[in-house]
């Protein structure tokens, strides 16, 4: 097995127990512990230019933050924003499984649009029903174990379906999305890590 984001080969993946799954399969780099689709990720960064000047990171990952330390690429955390950022400020933004748990999708979509640069990409994962044609929200579901009953995970407030096309398409961005299965077997033995794990990358460009 190959992984591309610590570029480590002859791997053996491991399983994560502590995942909310009810998949046996082994998925995790045991180097700098990263998914199938930061797998996927890393491997499109391989093959396409992306601007990462100006670079912020949700939910930062090691194993992402490993591939773009080779490239000496400059980062920011989220978490680390003092203010909200300038409009048009970011050329590249990792949005990875944050917009499940936005009080408000469009509101959240309109913010990542605003302060991403012109002509900068945000790479946005999320949990999807693939077969479902519109996303589930329902605002009389609070608890988190009816969260995860209806969404898959307790700190989850929508589940997406197919629409999320739409949405962003919506917010302004140009969307290309990149399916996890036409990657190597070596790097994304699919795999569902996480429930509702779609397989897919949305590549917005603004
Ligand atoms: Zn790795």
């Amino acid at each position: 097995m190959y992984c591309p984001c610590c570029n480590k080969r002859k791997l053996v993946f491991c399983h994560n127990q502590e995942m909310i799954s009810d998949s046996k399969q082994n998925v995790v780099c045991p180097i700098c512990a990263s998914l199938p689709r930061h797998r996927v990720l890393c491997a499109i960064f391989d093959e396409r230019d992306f601007d990462f000047t100006k670079t912020l990171l949700y939910n930062q990952h090691q194993c992402i933050t490993d591939w773009l330390d080779v490239y000496e690429v400059d980062y920011q955390a989220a978490e680390e924003l003092q203010s909200p950022p300038p409009p048009d400020t970011f050329t590249f933004i990792h949005y990875d499984y944050q917009l499940q748990t936005v009080p408000c999708t469009k509101a959240a979509l309109t913010e990542l649009y605003r302060i991403t640069a012109k002509g900068g990409t945000v790479a946005v994962t999320a949990p999807i029903d693939v077969d479902a044609f519109v996303t589930i929200e329902d605002k009389t579901i609070t608890t988190p174990h009816a969260r995860a009953e209806a969404y898959g995970y307790p700190n989850c407030v929508r589940l997406f379906g197919r629409d999320l096309l739409e949405m962003l398409e919506a917010a302004g961005f140009e969307v290309e999305i990149f399916y996890g299965w036409k990657y190597p077997e070596e790097i994304a033995p699919w795999c569902k890590p996480y429930v509702h794990d779609s397989n897919r990358i949305y590549m917005c460009k603004k």
